[in-house]
C-alpha cells in the first residue's frame, strides 16, 4: 500500500509507521502504516482520492478496540474537538460536539453548564464519535435516550451524511455503523444531543446509585450530584486502564428466549442465574457471571488475563498482544458455550482477519 500520488496537502496528513501503543486502552503496541489525524471536517474532503482507494481504520480513543500488532491500513485518528449549544427552546437544549471529544470532558461541560441527560454516562473512556457506534450505555442510560441526529462522512462515496435517530438503528450495545454493509464506512464527525435545562428527567433506578446517594444524605439530587455517585462507583468496580490495561466489558450479555432460559434454570438448579427483562420473550443474562461460574476471574496466561473483581474485562498485565488478548477471549467464549450452551459476543472491536493473519 502506497500513497505515491497524493496531492500536498494529503502527504502532509498522513504520517508513516506510527506506533498507537499510547492511543488504545489495551496499551498493546501496535504500528500503523500509515496515519492521518483528522482535525476538521475539511480534512476528509481533502482526502477523498486516498480514502477511495486505500483500506481505513476510524480510530477515536481506542478504548474498545483490540488492535494486532501490524496494521496495514491507513488509521484515521478522529481529533475533531468544539462544542457548541444549536437551539434552545423551553427545557430543551441541543448540543453539537465535534467527534474527537473526549466524552467524559463533554459530560463534565454539560454538568458546568446545569444541563441533564449525560450524568448517568460518566467517566466512559473514548470519543463522542464512537458514542453512537455501539450506543454506549451504563447504569439504566444509553446514547439513544438523549441523541438527536449525527453528521458523518462517508468513505466510500467521499461525501457527508445526515443519520437521524431512526437511521442509526440503535440497540442493545449496537447500531447501523456495526452492521456487516457499513462496518468502518462513516466516520462520524459531528454529534448532536438533545439534553435538558431545568426539568431534568434523572434515572435513578440502579441500587448502587440509591446507595450512595443515600451514604451522602442527597434526597433530591442533581445531575451532578448522580454524575458523582456513577464516577465513585466506576472507579470502585474498574481497573484504570492507565494502569492495568482494557477496554471495559470484553464480551456483551447475551440476551435468550425465555424457554431458553427456563431449561437452563432446571439444568443448573439449585444455583440461581442472575438474569433481567430484556423485552417480550427475552431475558438478558450476565456474561461476567457465565464467565466467573467457568472458572475464569482471575486466570492468567502470560500477560492477558480475566480481572480478579470483574470477570467481564479482560486486561493487559504487561506486554500481551493484540493476538494474545483474542486466543484468550476464544478460550472463554468456548468453556462458557460448553458449560452452559451459550456463545458469547465480543463487545470490543476487533478486526480479525487482522488479528490471526
Ligand atoms: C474502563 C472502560 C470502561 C468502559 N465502560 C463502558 C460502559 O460503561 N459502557 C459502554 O458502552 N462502553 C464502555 N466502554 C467501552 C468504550 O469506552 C466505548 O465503546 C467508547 O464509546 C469507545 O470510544 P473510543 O473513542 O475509544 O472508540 P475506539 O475504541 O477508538 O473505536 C471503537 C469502534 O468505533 C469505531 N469508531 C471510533 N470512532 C469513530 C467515529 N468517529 N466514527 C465512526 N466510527 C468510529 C472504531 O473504528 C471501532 O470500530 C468502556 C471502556 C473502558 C476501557
Amino acid at each position: 500500500m502506497k500513497f505515491l500520488h497524493l496531492r500536498e496537502r494529503q502527504a502532509a496528513l498522513i504520517q508513516e509507521n506510527q506506533s498507537l501503543r499510547h492511543l488504545n486502552t489495551f496499551g498493546v503496541d501496535a504500528t500503523a502504516s500509515y496515519f492521518a489525524e483528522i482535525r476538521q471536517e475539511s480534512d476528509l474532503q481533502s482526502m477523498t482520492d486516498a480514502l477511495a482507494n486505500q483500506p481505513t481504520l476510524i480510530l477515536g480513543g481506542g478504548s474498545n478496540l483490540l488492535l494486532p500488532k501490524k496494521i496495514e491500513r491507513l488509521v484515521l485518528h478522529n481529533c475533531i474537538m468544539g462544542v457548541e449549544v444549536i437551539r434552545q427552546l423551553h427545557n430543551e437544549v441541543v448540543i453539537e460536539a465535534g467527534g474527537g471529544m473526549n466524552w467524559h470532558q463533554l459530560v463534565l461541560w454539560s454538568l458546568e453548564h446545569g444541563l441533564g441527560g449525560l450524568e448517568n454516562l460518566a467517566l466512559i473512556p473514548g470519543t463522542v464519535g464512537a458514542a453512537p457506534v455501539q450506543n454506549i450505555g451504563a447504569y439504566g442510560v444509553e446514547l439513544k435516550d438523549i441523541f438527536e441526529s449525527l453528521r458523518a462522512f462517508d468513505l466510500q462515496e467521499g461525501k457527508f451524511a445526515e443519520f437521524d435517530h431512526r437511521a442509526c438503528q440503535f440497540a442493545y450495545r449496537h447500531s447501523t455503523f456495526k452492521d456487516e454493509s457499513n462496518k468502518g464506512r462513516f466516520l462520524i464527525t459531528k454529534v448532536r444531543l438533545k439534553l435538558t435545562s431545568r426539568e431534568h428527567q434523572l434515572n435513578t433506578s440502579y441500587g448502587a446509585i440509591q446507595k450512595v446517594l443515600a451514604e451522602k444524605g442527597v434526597s433530591s439530587p442533581t445531575p451532578s450530584d448522580i454524575a458523582g455517585a456513577v464516577i465513585e462507583i466506576r472507579r470502585s468496580k474498574l481497573p484504570d486502564w492507565r494502569q492495568l490495561g482494557n477496554a471495559g466489558s470484553f464480551f456483551k450479555n447475551p440476551i435468550i428466549p425465555e424457554a431458553q432460559f427456563e431449561e437452563m434454570k432446571v439444568r443448573l438448579a439449585p444455583t440461581q442465574i442472575p438474569s433481567y427483562p430484556a423485552g417480550e420473550g427475552l431475558v438478558k443474562l450476565a456474561a461476567g457471571w457465565l464467565i466467573d461460574q467457568s472458572g475464569w476471574k482471575g486466570k492468567r496466561k502470560g500477560d492477558v488475563g480475566c480481572y480478579e473483581k470483574q470477570a467481564l474485562v479482560i486486561v493487559n498485565h504487561d506486554n500481551a498482544t493484540g493476538e494474545e488478548i483474542l486466543a484468550f477471549s476464544k478460550l472463554i467464549v468456548d468453556n462458557v458455550e460448553e458449560r452452559f450452551g451459550i456463545q458469547l459476543e465480543r463487545e470490543v472491536n476487533a478486526i480479525e482477519s487482522l488479528l490471526t493473519e
